[in-house]
């Protein structure tokens, strides 16, 4: 790192940070802008005068909309990794490979790295964080969860000391526009998705935000640093949203609850002393209309976080965008550069392995929406088979469908065991003729 003095900044001395980017896409592009733009106003206020010296792409002829001088770009991002000029390296290139690989390098060449890529992390952080530790560099991430929101941070340092039961998130945007459009405006599912796809939230593709996939690698990194244990992407339950309905969107609103996407975390201490325990699960859930999460609407998305002491946080704001995450990313560049001039990285520590529980042991409450034949004793059979496998019913409403009945059911907090063997229980009535959705309740 080179030091020297500005005329223009006071007094403080500035430490010139000669930043390496990966990648100069949507993030890429919108973090070397904001650094342009931001140059002095930080070095006044931080006393760092970050300079992007290259910029790693896979097409250096592209006309890119940068104000950067386009002798930077280069399409040999293996020599920038390790190339002493180069202070600090940012990845915004995403992907596993080559990714991985060139953030080792950087690490091992002593560079502090401030990365987006949630895949990545969700996989292999657990490498990258040993790696980092033992060169005494910085790995940050905050851009990786929920865009802009700071949570890293907060979960890494603030609450570092806080015991956090349980970890409850919007973290997928895409998805909570189309159960918001959906429950809104009476849209289907498939034209909320295809709105969303119109306004540049989903992929052609959107089988990762549907499906879970993204929810729950950023699930995977949200547990790792809430309970300090090693969680990776496979360790993630999910369930996608295509199977709402409508219909079950109307009987959540006349229930008092919206769908919303949610991805959990928790840790239990189980009673005999054992290794903790976390559960980690991503699914549309049921939610209070008097829950913080409910008012989470459209793309945006909040992280909602239960403490012993802390009580309850919420954390909201844009969980993607070019330039709300360039914003996150340019936090840790900051924060990155101003450790390595004072000499000393903020490693994460020694990550425990506990055990991560399967979905069957895992609790929830549950709505259920059951046709009958609409015939007398149908009620009491029903309730009999949620008794006999433990499953406790805390409400029940009725409406008419001709010869037979829709009974909408929520149910106490059970265990996904009991409420499957009390599915498999109902299939087998005569009297039932069909099970509609089976969704979990959260937050009441
Ligand atoms: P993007 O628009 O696809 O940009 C990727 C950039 O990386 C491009 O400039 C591409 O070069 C470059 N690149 C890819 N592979 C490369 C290789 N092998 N060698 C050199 N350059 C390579 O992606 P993005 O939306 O900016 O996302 C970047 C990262 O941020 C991802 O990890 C993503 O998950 C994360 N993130 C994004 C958002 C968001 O809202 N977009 C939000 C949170 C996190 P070319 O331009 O030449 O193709």
């Amino acid at each position: 790192m080179q030091k020297g003095h500005t005329g223009t900044v006071g007094r403080m001395e500035q430490s010139s940070v000669r930043v390496g980017v990966l990648g100069c896409g949507n993030v890429g592009a919108a973090l070397v802008n904001l650094i342009a733009e931001r140059r002095d106003e930080v070095a006044r206020r931080t006393g760092l005068d970050l300079v992007v010296a290259a910029v790693a792409v896979r097409n250096v002829a592209l006309d890119r909309d940068v104000t950067i001088d386009p002798s930077v770009f280069t399409a040999d991002p293996g020599s920038l990794v390790v190339d002493p000029d180069i202070d600090v390296v940012v990845e915004v290139m995403g992907g596993m490979e080559p990714a991985r690989e060139l953030i080792i390098e950087a690490l091992r060449s002593g560079k502090p790295v401030v990365t987006a890529n949630k895949e990545l992390l969700a996989n292999h952080g657990a490498e990258l964080y040993e790696i980092a530790g033992a060169a005494g560099v910085d790995i940050l991430f905050e851009a990786a969860v929920a865009g802009a929101i700071p949570i890293m941070r907060p979960l890494r340092e603030s609450l570092a000391g806080e015991p956090i039961r349980r970890v409850m998130g919007i973290v997928n945007g895409t998805t909570n526009f189309i159960l918001t459009r959906m429950a809104e405006d009476g849209a289907s599912f498939a034209d909320a998705l295809a709105e969303a796809q119109s306004l540049g939230y989903a992929e052609r593709d959107p089988t990762a935000d549907i499906e879970g996939y993204d929810a729950g690698a950023k699930a995977a990194i949200i547990a790792t640093l809430a309970f300090g244990a090693r969680v990776v992407a496979g360790d993630v339950y999910h369930e996608g949203i295509s199977g709402v309905t409508e219909a079950d969107i109307e009987f959540a609103a006349h229930l008092g609850h919206c769908i919303k996407p949610i991805a959990v975390a928790e840790r239990r201490e189980p009673a005999d002393g054992g290794p903790a325990e976390i559960g980690v699960r991503v699914h549309p859930a049921l939610v209070p209309l008097s829950h913080p999460l409910a008012a989470v609407r459209d793309s945006f998305n909040a992280v909602f976080i239960e403490g012993d002491a802390v009580g309850e946080l919420m954390f909201y704001g844009r969980g993607a965008g070019g330039r709300p995450t360039a914003s996150a990313v340019f936090g840790d560049l900051i924060d990155a550069s101003g450790n390595l001039r004072r000499g000393h990285g903020a490693p994460i520590c020694a990550l425990e392995r506990a055990r991560i529980a399967p979905i069957g042991e895992l609790e929830s409450a549950y709505y259920l929406n059951v046709e009958v034949d609409d015939q007398p004793g149908v009620l009491a059979q029903v309730a009999a088979v949620f008794g006999d496998h433990g499953v406790s019913i805390r409400s029940m409403e009725q409406e008419g469908l001709g010869a037979g009945a829709r009974l909408v059911f929520i149910t106490h907090a059970a265990r996904e065991s009991d409420l499957q063997a009390t599915l498999h229980g109902l299939r087998r009535l005569g009297a039932v003729r069909s099970i509609g959705s089976v969704l979990r309740v959260v937050g009441d």
